[in-house]
């Protein structure tokens, strides 16, 4: 009896000791579980905090040019050629906001012998930030059709003349186009040609954080020969559940196969947004040539997407942003009635001209003159629009993120003050 006893305490005693221990080994797994949980919240918060900073990151990361050697030179499409360009320092390379665009200066060959104004040009950011490049992606610009004038400057400049080791002139990343990766919302991304670098570098932003945002990417272009990145837009679409792609070409060609290649033929426009996306309460960034810009725009705003909604990027001269001209002499414009009569000079030109009130800038206005005035970002953003003012006053309608020489000013941002002599 007694030994049955001892066994029988013996074994409840194993019993409890088991219990507890099993007890003991749950609270240890809930608590790594719990540590576990905490570390994953911590990082996201981090990851957040990170991106949440890249993007408030307002100001340039260098003043003036710094030097960037051309490390890579791909070619994307028939002429879209991708540039991957280090730092010649080896200094570390600040991040940006995706959607922002670089500031080039070129002296090139022949100017150098004519001493004239180094030429100016930005191009968008093309990939998610990097830690050891910055890549842009430009398409040669020929002359317009039927037209006889020289071809893009630039653009075939970098084409033709441009190679691995080259060593270029750049401002660090601008521009307000650009989004929060850190956001949640899904977001609608559109691409017309070579529009799509600035979206593109969103989406692999957005795709390369665990925040599942829904990513909506269109893209319009011509046919499968003008196709930018079309694997690497087809492998996104393969892997993440929440990358939308939708590619829509105007004028296919035999070789090109719907459905593998493109998805729609014709443009992106309303219906096929509107058929995809269905919801008109998301953030829309469009970067396109003048003619999708000029359609998309109001056909999303009469659709009902709200105009802080809409963010737009225009390569060439502001396409939807820039005002209408006047089709009637200013004075007999309501807009114009009340308005002081304001009178410019274009000293160099020799041209004295009444200012249109209907205009949105210096730089709208002397180009509809028919007078020349360098232009780049049309922000005041890159200074290639500066020009000296010799008498009278100007008034910015956004601030100048470059630094402007005292009696200048940055023609794409200002509008007349006073009567005006400007030096153009
Ligand atoms: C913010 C921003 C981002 C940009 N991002 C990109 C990008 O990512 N990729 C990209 O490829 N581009 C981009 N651009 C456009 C780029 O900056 C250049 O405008 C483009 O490459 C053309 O420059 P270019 O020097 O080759 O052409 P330009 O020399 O400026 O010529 C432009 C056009 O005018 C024509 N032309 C020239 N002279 C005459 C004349 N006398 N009479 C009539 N026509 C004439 C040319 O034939 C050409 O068709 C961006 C622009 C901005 C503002």
């Amino acid at each position: 009896m007694q030994i049955l006893g001892c066994i029988l305490i013996s074994l409840v005693g194993l019993r409890l000791v088991l219990s507890l221990w099993d007890s003991i080994r749950t609270q240890q797994h809930s608590a790594n579980q719990r540590r576990k949980s905490l570390e994953l919240l911590d990082e996201r918060i981090a990851s957040i905090r990170a991106l949440r900073k890249q993007t408030e990151t307002q100001q340039p990361h260098w003043n003036g040019y710094r030097k960037f050697r051309v490390d890579r030179k791909v070619l994307e499409a028939d002429n879209i050629c991708s540039f991957y360009l280090v730092p010649h320092d080896g200094k570390p390379l600040p991040s940006y906001r995706p959607g922002q665009f670089l500031t080039f200066r070129f002296q090139l060959p022949d100017q150098k012998m004519q001493k004239s104004k180094p030429v100016v040009r930005c191009y968008s950011l093309s990939d998610a930030p990097r830690p050891d490049y910055y890549r842009v992606t430009v398409k040669r610009v020929p002359s317009p059709p039927g037209v006889d004038a020289p071809e893009g400057r630039i653009s075939n400049y970098f084409h033709d003349h441009v190679i691995e080791g080259d060593i270029l002139d750049v401002q660090a990343p601008r521009g307000d186009f650009s989004l929060d990766p850190a956001e949640e919302s899904p977001v609608v991304l559109v691409g017309g040609g070579v529009g799509v670098t600035p979206v593109l570098s969103m989406a692999n932003t957005i795709l390369e954080t665990d925040i599942q945002r829904d990513v909506w990417f269109f893209l319009g272009v011509r046919c499968g020969r003008e196709h930018p990145m079309r694997e690497h837009l087809q492998q996104l679409d393969e892997r993440y559940d929440r990358f939308h792609l939708m590619v829509c070409y105007s004028c296919p060609e035999e070789c090109d196969e719907s459905e593998k290649d493109f998805q729609r033929e014709g443009h992106v426009n309303l219906a096929v947004i509107r058929e995809t996306v269905k919801v008109c309460n998301f953030d829309f960034y469009i970067c396109g040539p003048p003619p999708m810009m000029e359609s998309l725009v109001p056909d999303l705003k009469d659709w009902g997407v709200p105009e802080e909604k809409i963010h737009t990027e225009a390569f060439g001269p502001a396409t939807v942003n820039r005002a209408k001209k006047p089709s009637t002499p200013q004075k007999n414009q309501t807009d114009g009635e009340n308005q002081p009569e304001i009178t410019i000079q274009f000293s160099r030109s020799e041209t004295c001209v009444t200012w249109d009130h209907n205009q949105q800038s210096l730089l709208d206005f002397a180009l509809d003159q028919g007078i020349e005035i360098d232009s780049g970002c049309r922000a005041g953003s890159c200074g290639s629009c500066e020009v000296a003012v010799k008498q009278g006053e100007v008034e910015y309608t956004v601030e100048p993120s470059v630094e402007v020489e005292k009696g200048s000013c940055l023609a794409c941002i200002s509008c007349p003050k006073t009567n005006l002599v400007i030096e153009a």
